[in-house]
């Protein structure tokens, strides 16, 4: 991992960093290349503007590592709300969320629970939960808590990441299920001894899960959805599924609101099923902090935010 990555990833952990960016207006500004406000009728204006290019929407509030059984509920209780709001406004739509989001450091139990709630409404609203994957700390339970919702509500879906050594196994062991897989390289800062170090041995792991999927998307087994902005490995990947005969309506590719923007248009016009992940909400430091950490080069938008 390079320095740059390691330093901003320890820096999302900041609790002292995290309150001066929340506080600082220059710092505020520049998360707008990554998120369209901090409310979520912000998120639903920018996701009409995306739909119109023939692209879908995947919605996320940020907030993770959530200490209070109330803070679980109200953000319960958001998703409740936005799931109805999307159907409203009839937008092709889907949700994810996190689970520490929803108190699993609190409860297990509870957040399952909730989870339940959020899925039987995505049923009713005839959209789709995603639970996005956080640390490595968090693997084994995610993936059970995908399990029992997954039982009641197949349409459910789990990223996964590619820089974990055991995701070949855990993927494998999922794949009965007929899974539905957002396979994502991993953003978070993780030891040696569970995770990739170096980029081009990620990427590699990456090609050939995807493979995998697409291998079983071809058998009905899966259902995969590639979250990357990487173009080659969009285009290797894209190519693999031509070789073995998977229609490009059986899976999906998709990417970060504000990244590679041209290339997602590109995508959608070209047949591609592509969804932009709309993050929004208050708490977005950590969250922010992990975008600079994917290109350091990043932080000179803030930089110049900063000055200018
Ligand atoms: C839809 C979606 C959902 C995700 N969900 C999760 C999740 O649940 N758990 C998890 O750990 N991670 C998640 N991630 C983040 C993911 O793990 C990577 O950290 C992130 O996508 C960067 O990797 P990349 O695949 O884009 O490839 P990279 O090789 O890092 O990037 C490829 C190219 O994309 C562009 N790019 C990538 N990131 C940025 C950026 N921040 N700013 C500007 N340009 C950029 C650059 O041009 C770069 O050269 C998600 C990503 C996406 C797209």
């Amino acid at each position: 991992m390079s320095v740059g990555r390691s330093i901003l990833l320890a820096a999302s952990r900041s609790k002292t960093l995290n309150d001066f960016a929340l506080r600082s207006r220059f710092v505020k500004r520049a998360t707008s290349r990554f998120m369209p406000g901090e409310h979520a009728e912000d998120a639903l204006a920018a996701a009409a503007q995306i739909v119109a290019t023939g692209r879908g929407v995947v919605f996320t509030q940020l907030g993770e590592s959530i200490t209070r059984a109330e803070a679980a509920e109200k953000v319960r209780d958001h998703y409740l709300w936005l799931f109805d709001r999307i159907a409203e406004l009839r937008l092709p739509a889907h949700v994810s969320v996190k689970p520490t989001q929803l108190g699993l450091d609190l409860s297990m139990a509870q957040c399952e629970r909730q989870l339940l709630e959020l899925a039987a409404k995505a049923a009713e609203t005839q959209s789709t939960l995603w639970l996005d994957m956080e640390d490595s700390s968090y693997v084994d339970r995610t993936l059970d808590l995908y399990r029992a919702i997954h039982e009641k509500y197949p349409a459910t879906g789990v990223a996964m990441q590619a820089y974990l050594n055991r995701t070949p196994e855990d993927l494998a062991k999922l794949m009965p299920l007929r899974p539905m897989i957002r396979l994502v390289k991993g953003a978070y800062d993780e030891p040696p001894r569970v995770a990739y170090e170096k980029k081009p041995d990620t990427d590699r792991a990456y090609y050939d899960l995807a493979s995998g999927m697409l291998a079983a998307a071809r058998a009905g087994g899966c259902t995969p959805v590639f979250g990357t902005h990487d173009s080659i490995l969009v285009s290797r990947i894209a190519e693999r599924a031509k070789a073995l005969g998977v229609d490009e309506s059986k899976y999906e590719i998709h990417m970060l609101y504000g990244i590679r923007d041209a290339a997602q248009r590109t995508l959608a016009r070209e047949g591609h099923t592509v969804k932009t992940l709309i993050s929004y909400g208050s708490a977005w430091y950590r969250w922010y902090m992990r975008r600079l950490a994917e290109r350091p080069a990043n932080v000179w938008f803030v930089v110049r935010s900063l000055v200018g």
